[in-house]
Formats: structure tokens, C-alpha cells, sequence
């Protein structure tokens, strides 16, 4: 019985995988603690982007699964991909991302892509050849997405393209990037049109990589279209389709920094815990004092929760669910996983009292790189927004009638 319970790793006492899916978590698993977590301080460190992890991916096929088989994907589906970054991400959130940018930067052609566009660029980002990025966010927009002033233009056969892009996450490495331009500024939200452009179109340009406070590894950077020339061709669905692309694209990636959250969130209380065990103040183990094991007992259930939310969203992604129900339960799932991140790894900092603070544990990185998950993909502040509006068009009047 003793022995049983020491296996138990992070206990999910229950989940929805199937066997294949527990498998592939199996697989990841191994891959975060014998090759990711021996790196993640140094990738921390040198704040350099880790293109060993990219290897590490290509090798054991982990681009694949955001993808169908058809595009030489693995067709694990989306909760798959949540659990992979989940795995990833208790150990360093910085490859946790590569995963969800991967799979961001090509939800646009996966939604709106023709087929034609779909056979020549899915297989090189299934197979990793090819890494993607999505640029939404400019100097002037950033929560209010539609004030954006990049322009695009048709000239004949082509789009010239000009403005830029700040805060891309993989500006500099990313071969394709899903790109949001206005192809009528006078139009609002219906003036964007969305394109897959390619980093080697001529008038393509990587400006500044930001210095930041945590995902140090992950590049963070301007880019900028000087008279910049696609093919026609490279348009994502309809002319002035880009707002509603954008949005669908996040009600679908929402869920993957919710899960790089949760990561860390669990992430944070494993090693929490294995340090109050072993840490010895007035004579027991901290864990043995009330208001520490108190806390690790509100550490592990907010992960729990989280998973539940989580995991429901995956699960909905993957059965098909409308749009409409995606969008709320999307952005809960985001909200509440990356609260539960910022919040779990303050507080595995506190259990570690001094030594949480310092360098040499790695608490003190989790906590910094907690923070974004908060605001990319939209802040926190704009997932209670978009709660709110989709709560305020249900109607459940009906559930008070009678009541006195
Ligand atoms: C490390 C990093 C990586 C990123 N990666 C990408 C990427 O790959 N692609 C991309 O397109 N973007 C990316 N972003 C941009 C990111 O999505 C934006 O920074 C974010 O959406 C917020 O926009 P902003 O910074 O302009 O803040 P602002 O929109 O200026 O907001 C400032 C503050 O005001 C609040 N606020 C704004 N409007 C409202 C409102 N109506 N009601 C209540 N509060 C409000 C916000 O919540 C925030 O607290 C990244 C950002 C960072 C820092």
C-alpha cells in the first residue's frame, strides 16, 4: 500500500484520456522531467530561445498533435494538447508555450484556410519545420484589437501590406505568422481581413525583442510590413472576416494559456509540498504546521478545480461545440486557470519562505512567468468582460418565477 501511494505523482484521481491520450501523457511526461526540467533554469537564465526544446519536439513528433492525421498530425485532439502543455509547463513555461503558440499561429488556417492552403502549410507546422505566430496586438491596440492600423491592399495578383506589430511571441523565429490588417480603415471591425504570411516575403522585418520579466526564453518582439507583398492568395477566409477569425482563433487557444497556467500552478505545488516534507522548523517538517499544510491543501484543490474547467473545454473543443458556447466557457477557463497560476506559485513561494525568493529554487521563475499568463491572449480584466456579455444574453428568469 506504502508503495502504491509513493507512485503517485501529481494525482489526478480521475480524468477523461483515453488510453492512447494517457499514453501520450506518459510519453510527455517523461520527456518535461529527463530533458525539459534539467534546462528550464538555464533557459531562464540566458533568456535565449530554446531551439534544442523545438528539437525535442520534432524528435518525438509533440508538433504533431495539435493537427489531423490528414496534415501528418497525430489527431489526438485539443484536450490532448491541453494536457501536453499542462506537462510541459509544470516544468518550464517556457516550452509549455512553444506548444500553445504552435498551435495559435495555425488555428487561422486550420478555421478559415482553404484546402489548397491547408495541403502546403499544415504538414510543416505538424511536423515542425515551420513554427507560427499570430500577430494581432500593435503599439495602439492591444485589448481594443480593432483600433489596429496596419493596412492591406489589393494590387492585382498581391496585398501589399504596411504598419507593424508589437509583442509578438515568436517575432524572429516564427516562419508563418497569422497576420490582422485593415483592408477598409474606414469599416471598423468589419475592415480587417486576416493573412498566413510567410517571414520571407520581401518587405518582412523583425524589429526589437523585448527584455522581459518571465517566459524568458520565449521571444517577444515588433514586427513590421514595409510595402510588404504576398499573393493574393494568402487571404484566410473572407475579405473582412479578420475580427471574427481572430476571435474564433482565441475562444480555441484561450484554454492552452489556461493550461500553461495550470502547469505552473501544479507545477509550483509539487515542489511545494516535497519541500514542506523536508523542511524542519521547531522541531517537525513545516508540512506538520496547520497554516502550511492549509495552504498546500488550497494550492491542490484550486489546481483541481482548474483541471475540471479546464479539461470540460477541451472535451467541448473536441466534440464539435458550437461557437457561441465555446466563447464564455473559454474564457472562464482562462481566467480561472491562470488566477489559480499567479495566486499557487505566490503562495509555493511563501511555503519556501526565504529560499522561495531566491534564484536557486525554482518557485521564484514560476512566479514571474505566472504573471503573463494573465495577460496575453487577452487580460484577465477582458475575459471577465466577455464573461459578463455572454452571461448578460442568457435568460434564466424563468428559474426565479414563483420564487417569493
Ligand atoms: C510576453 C507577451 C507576449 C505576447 N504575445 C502576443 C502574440 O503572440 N500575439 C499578439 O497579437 N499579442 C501578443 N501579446 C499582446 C497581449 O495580448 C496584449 O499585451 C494584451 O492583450 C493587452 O494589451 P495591451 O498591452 O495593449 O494593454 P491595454 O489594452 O492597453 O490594457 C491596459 C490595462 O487596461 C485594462 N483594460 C483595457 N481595456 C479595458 C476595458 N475595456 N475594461 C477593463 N479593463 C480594460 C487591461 O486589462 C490592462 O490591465 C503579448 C504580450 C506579452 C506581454
Amino acid at each position: 500500500m506504502r508503495e502504491l501511494l509513493g507512485r503517485r505523482l501529481s494525482a489526478v484521481p480521475y480524468d477523461p484520456l483515453t488510453e492512447e491520450q494517457r499514453e501520450i501523457r506518459e510519453l510527455v511526461r517523461s520527456l518535461a522531467s529527463e530533458r525539459v526540467a534539467p534546462r528550464a533554469a538555464e533557459i531562464d537564465k540566458t533568456g535565449e530561445f530554446p531551439w534544442d526544446m523545438v528539437e525535442l519536439f520534432r524528435e518525438h513528433e509533440l508538433f504533431g498533435l495539435p493537427y489531423d492525421e490528414e496534415y501528418g498530425g497525430t489527431g489526438s485532439g485539443a484536450l490532448m494538447v491541453l494536457v501536453a502543455i499542462e506537462e510541459l509547463s509544470k516544468v518550464c513555461a517556457t516550452t509549455g508555450l512553444i506548444l500553445a503558440v504552435q498551435e495559435l499561429g495555425s488555428l487561422g488556417i486550420k478555421l478559415a484556410g482553404t484546402a489548397e492552403q491547408k495541403q502546403r502549410l499544415l504538414p510543416r507546422l505538424a511536423s515542425g519545420e515551420w513554427l507560427a505566430a499570430y500577430a494581432l496586438t500593435e503599439p495602439g491596440s492591444g485589448s481594443d484589437s480593432a483600433a489596429m492600423r496596419t493596412e492591406a491592399r489589393l494590387d492585382g495578383e498581391e496585398y501589399v501590406l504596411n504598419g507593424g506589430k508589437r509583442f509578438i511571441t515568436n517575432a524572429g523565429v516564427a516562419h508563418l505568422y497569422t497576420v490582422f490588417a485593415k483592408t477598409d480603415p474606414e469599416a471598423g471591425h468589419s475592415g480587417i481581413s486576416a493573412f498566413a504570411v510567410e517571414a520571407d516575403s520581401p518587405g518582412f522585418e523583425v524589429g526589437r525583442i523585448e527584455p522581459k520579466m518571465g517566459i524568458k526564453g520565449s521571444t517577444t518582439g515588433e514586427i513590421f510590413f514595409n510595402d510588404l507583398r504576398i499573393p493574393a492568395e494568402s487571404l484566410l477566409g473572407e475579405v473582412g472576416e479578420g475580427f471574427k477569425i481572430a476571435m474564433r482563433i482565441l475562444d480555441r487557444s484561450r484554454p492552452g494559456i489556461g493550461a500553461q497556467g495550470l502547469g505552473l500552478a501544479q507545477g509550483a505545488t509539487d515542489y511545494a509540498l516535497e519541500y514542506a516534507k523536508s523542511r524542519e522548523t521547531m522541531g517537525k517538517p513545516i508540512a506538520q504546521h496547520q497554516l502550511i499544510s492549509a495552504t498546500l491543501a488550497d494550492m491542490e484543490t484550486k489546481c483541481e478545480a482548474a483541471r475540471g474547467l479546464l479539461y470540460k473545454v477541451g472535451m467541448m473543443i473536441d466534440e464539435g461545440a458550437p461557437d457561441d458556447e465555446l466563447t464564455k466557457i473559454s474564457a472562464m477557463a482562462k481566467l480561472y486557470c491562470t488566477d489559480v497560476a499567479m495566486e499557487v506559485t505566490t503562495d509555493a513561494v511563501q511555503v519556501l519562505g526565504g529560499y522561495g525568493y531566491m534564484q536557486e529554487y525554482p518557485v521564484e521563475r514560476m512566479m514571474r512567468d505566472a504573471k503573463i499568463t494573465q495577460i496575453y491572449e487577452g487580460t484577465n480584466q477582458i475575459q471577465r468582460l466577455v464573461i459578463a456579455r455572454e452571461m448578460l444574453k442568457e435568460n434564466r428568469a424563468f428559474l426565479l418565477a414563483g420564487v417569493g
